[in-house]
């Protein structure tokens, strides 16, 4: 690689974080979502500028509305794709989402203006995942100024509603055919690993019908939250199974040394319960709901069974139920060995001063969605740290440098 490249993105720091505050500055959360245009208009000059072709690319309403059924969301969904050939022989789709999660309470800093603090930029969006975008376009300038050509034709998809899905721009990319390529680089996620698989999501609901009554004559009616307990009893013998299983994806090594757990597991959630009106009114339903992470080695349709099978077996005679569930991201998992993993481990700790290694996650991404189509290689590399960066909470953020390591690392990755 040219060695001037490195050397120069120190120099560059204040460029990325003056990007950085503009980006965190435009309120994208979601939801509701109804400010995407603004990031994408702010967006499309700047990779204009660097030689790109580019095109904000709004997901038609019929197909918004038919797979987002979503009252809570509003406004355009506008998403940016950027094409640079170089004349390589192999291209590189690189990823990551400009939607963020809502501020929510507890903040010490403003959290859309971008404040630095004790060595760190703080502001909702700053990990997840507006500092990548900042970093891309540092290496990218600085390497037009430097005169030095990428290594791969670029093909950047920068989508929204990653947060919510779950039909992100990113799917509709993926089903219109926007992201081929021979290698896939996600920014959206952490830096303390090398992300090669991640586990599906299925959300399930179980609806259990009684009757109706007085509660004084309780006997007379049928009393569907005890009848639940039964059922919820079930699964959560189930979830002892289910959660004693391991993948071959090794955890990550900050979750390990947290947790004790060296693997990725499934998991079976129950996280809702809705019932009753009143202490002196028999509940006539109940409804409980929960997930289920789905590893790479499982399929939902065994996990659907499963479930079904212990709901079933916990039921006594007279309890009726109804099992509904909607499947969501699937899992996914490259090959570890496979030659674009090595490299981006290899870069990875290039510029790190701690030990990177391959792990899987136990979150599921919309990008398992879009390999699950386009079928290449990928892997999950961003700018903030599992245990520091408070992704989704208050007081999110990055170290600064982690933002220059990133940028290091995307300049040797595009350029080598
Ligand atoms: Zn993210």
């Amino acid at each position: 690689m040219d060695s001037r490249l490195p050397d120069r993105i120190d120099s560059k720091t204040s460029d990325t974080l003056r990007i950085l505050t503009d980006l965190v500055g435009m309120q994208t959360a979601v939801p509701p979502g109804d400010n995407y245009e603004e990031i994408v208009d702010y967006l499309m000059p700047k990779f204009a500028d660097l030689g790109f072709e580019v095109e904000k690319v709004c997901i038609p309403e019929e197909i918004f509305k038919q797979k987002m059924k979503n009252p809570e969301l509003h406004g355009k969904r506008a998403n940016l794709h950027a094409y640079l050939d170089v004349g390589a022989d192999r291209t590189l789709v690189i990823y990551t989402h400009l939607d963020v999660v809502p501020v929510g309470d507890g903040w010490t800093f403003p959290p859309y203006e971008g404040t630095i603090a004790d060595g760190r930029f703080y502001a909702r969006g700053s990990a997840d995942s507006k500092a990548a975008i900042a970093a891309l376009l540092t290496v990218l300038s600085l390497s037009k100024e430097l005169g030095i050509t990428p290594a791969y034709n670029l093909n950047i998809a920068l989508t929204t509603d990653e947060e919510i899905g779950p039909y992100s721009g990113l799917c509709y990319f993926a089903d219109i055919g926007l992201l081929s390529g021979d290698y896939f680089l996600c920014m959206d996620g952490e830096g303390d690993s090398v992300i090669i698989g991640t586990n599906g999501i299925l959300t399930w609901r179980v609806d259990v019908f009684g009757r109706t009554y007085h509660s004084g004559s309780s006997f007379l009616g049928v009393n569907a939250l005890e009848k639940s307990v039964a059922l919820m009893n079930g699964l959560l013998a189930l979830k002892s199974k289910v959660e004693d299983r391991r993948s071959e994806m090794p955890s990550s090594l900050v979750i390990a040394e947290k947790t004790g757990f060296l693997n990725v597991k499934p998991v079976l959630n129950i996280t809702m319960i809705e019932c009753g009106v009143k202490e002196n009114v028999v509940p006539g339903r109940c409804t409980i709901r929960g997930d289920r992470r789905v590893m790479p080695e499982e399929t939902f349709d065994d996990a659907i069974d499963e479930i079904e099978r212990a709901l079933a077996s916990a039921a006594d005679a007279d309890t009726r139920y109804d099992f509904t569930y909607e499947i969501g991201y699937p899992p996914m998992c490259t090959d570890a060995s496979h030659s674009w993993i090595g490299q981006v481990l290899a870069v990875a700790n290039e510029v790190s001063d701690r030990k990177i290694d391959i792990a899987g996650a136990q979150g599921s991404l919309d990008v398992a969605y879009a390999i699950g189509i386009t079928e290449q290689p990928v892997c999950c590399h961003g700018v903030g740290r599992v245990l520091e960066s408070r992704a989704h909470a208050e007081d999110e953020n990055v170290r600064l440098e982690d933002l220059v390591r990133y940028t290091k690392f995307l300049g040797l990755l595009l350029t080598e």
